[in-house]
């Protein structure tokens, strides 16, 4: 199966390992806590890190990405961000994340994600938005 590898994901490509076929193959960084399909027994899987991205550059994994959305403080400077970019509303009902688009409907947490992490730009100034958590 190719998986097509936006240029700014190239470098940080991590090695990881199907949980269920144990086979091994490489995936960018930050789809690291998604679901993806195994290249070898096709089965929807969320792969486990076998080596980091060497330089994951500017990536943050899905984890993280959920993280930064869902905990204090973190959730305090970047859901106005989220808003300020897509006009996204985000909601905590019950302890989980609603977030929806401005005709109401509600968003795709994973394709979120993605958009983020494929475009350089949003990539870069979301890292540095959580970078200061972080380091
Ligand atoms: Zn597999």
């Amino acid at each position: 199966m190719n998986v097509h590898v936006p240029d700014n994901a190239r470098r940080d490509l991590a090695l990881v390992g199907c949980p269920d076929c144990a086979c091994r193959f490489e995936t960018p960084n930050y789809r690291l806590g998604m679901q993806q399909r195994c290249p070898e027994c096709e089965a929807a899987i969320k792969p486990k890190y076998v080596r980091r991205a060497p330089d994951a550059g500017y990536s943050l994994s899905y984890h993280t990405f959920l993280q930064l959305l869902t905990v204090r403080p973190y959730r305090d400077e970047i859901v106005p961000l989220i808003a300020a970019w897509f006009g996204y509303r985000t909601e905590y009902r019950d302890r989980s994340l609603i977030v929806s688009n401005a005709a109401g409907r509600s968003v795709d947490l994973e394709q979120m994600h993605e958009m983020i992490q494929t475009s350089p730009r949003w990539q870069e100034l979301l890292y540095w938005k959580a970078g200061k958590f972080f380091r």
